[in-house]
């Protein structure tokens, strides 16, 4: 079976979990935590980047930093990971979902502002597929009425929106580094900060509430409990296994790329004859290959499809029941404006396998499955 994921493996990874362990530290913040943080930084040009245990705990991170209350509001897409909305449910706010456009899944950014009430306090744009949302207008919108924007870049790293890393362009950025994502440490993510104002708060919130931060910066001669936290830091053995792959991130972003053009240029045909729709990557966006999906007609179609592939050895996943419809949705919010796409869209899409280091041989196997149901009209 050609799976549809397969975790990124480099090689270097043992090495240096080998070193973390002979260190003698294992716990957070060691050598390797530091190196990731101080890369994230320098590659991406974020004030500060910290690494977390999971895409959610950075998300929950940035709904703490973001100051939203027990009934405060916040804008985001239905069509996403329940991380996204239940980091901030864990504030207590209220969700109001808005609508995303059919070309990227993406938040349609022409309608927060019908979404926007005296108690919004945020917009959160998650960057499907490592394609950009539109973020200018999303920060233009954020600026007039004064709201926190917090990016779900977790399938985003290494993506850009017109030169600039995403992740980086609101006021904090959620990457992940679970196993599904192009970098990968099992467990674990990162938050990004963009201004100097957060930074010191985003550590005390990742240290338990502590200054220990300050203390082994030798600013302050014992530490304390300052304020809330909790404990966000990864141990140093899994930031050593992303290490590996973070040193060599431009061979596997690169390697990704290759098979998503692969599987463009044979799909392309279809998409021009009207058979399927494709991923449109609009104007000064470059993308990460985080995915490769194709829509089919209708939900009736994409089920045909995914158990065409199952016989032919090819596992294709769907995902994403929006989550205004889910119990979950129902109970902490509610979509605003008419769902005009996200329901119908998210039924027709369903992603290809896609990873780092797919043999050609199965690239072609999964080409030829699926132009052979394609073709048969
Ligand atoms: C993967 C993902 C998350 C959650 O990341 P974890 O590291 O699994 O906690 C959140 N949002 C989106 C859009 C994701 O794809």
């Amino acid at each position: 079976m050609i799976t549809f994921n397969k975790a990124p493996f480099i090689g270097a990874e043992f090495g240096y979990i080998q070193q973390a362990v002979d260190a003698l530290k294992i716990c957070g913040d060691g050598s390797f935590t530091k190196k990731c943080n101080a890369w994230l930084e320098e590659r991406f040009g974020a004030r500060s980047a910290l690494l977390t245990t999971s895409g959610t705990s950075a998300l929950e991170m940035a709904a703490a930093l973001s100051g939203v209350q027990a009934g405060d509001e916040v804008i985001l897409p239905s069509y996403t990971f329940s991380s996204t909305a239940t980091a901030f449910v864990g504030r207590g706010a209220r969700l109001k979902f808005i609508d995303i456009r059919p070309d990227t899944m993406n938040m349609d950014e022409k309608l927060i502002e019908a979404a926007i009430t005296p108690k919004t306090k945020a917009i959160v744009p998650v960057h499907y597929a490592g394609v950009s949302c539109e973020m200018n207008t999303i920060l233009e919108i954020a600026r007039e009425h004064d709201l926190v924007v917090v990016e779900d870049a977790a399938q985003g790293v290494m993506s850009t929106y017109h030169g600039q890393a995403l992740g980086t362009i609101g006021d904090f950025g959620c990457y992940s580094f679970h196993e599904t994502k192009n970098y990968s440490m099992g467990e674990g993510g990162a938050i990004l900060v963009r201004d100097e104002g957060p930074v010191e708060t985003a550590e005390i919130y990742r240290e338990k509430g502590t200054d220990r931060s300050r203390f082994f910066r030798g600013q302050v001669d014992k530490y304390t409990w300052v304020d809330w936290g909790s404990s966000f830091l990864p141990s140093d053995m899994l930031a050593a296994y992303l290490w590996a792959q973070l040193e060599r991130a431009d061979e596997i972003n690169e390697n990704r790329l290759e098979t998503w053009r692969f599987y463009r240029e044979a799909f392309e045909p279809l998409a021009e004859a009207g058979r399927i729709d494709l991923q449109v990557i609009p104007e000064g966006c470059v993308h990460n290959a985080h995915m490769f999906y194709v829509k089919c007609r209708d939900l009736a179609d994409r089920t045909q499809f995914i158990n065409h592939m199952r016989e032919h050895g090819v596992q294709c996943v769907f995902h994403y029941v929006p989550l205004h419809s889910a119990p979950a949705g129902l109970k902490f919010g509610e979509f605003v404006g008419e769902d005009r796409y996200t329901t119908s869209e998210s039924e027709r899409l369903v992603r290809l396998p896609m990873y780092y280091g797919m043999d050609p041989a199965d690239r072609q196997t999964v080409v030829d499955a699926a132009l052979d149901y394609f073709q048969r009209g």
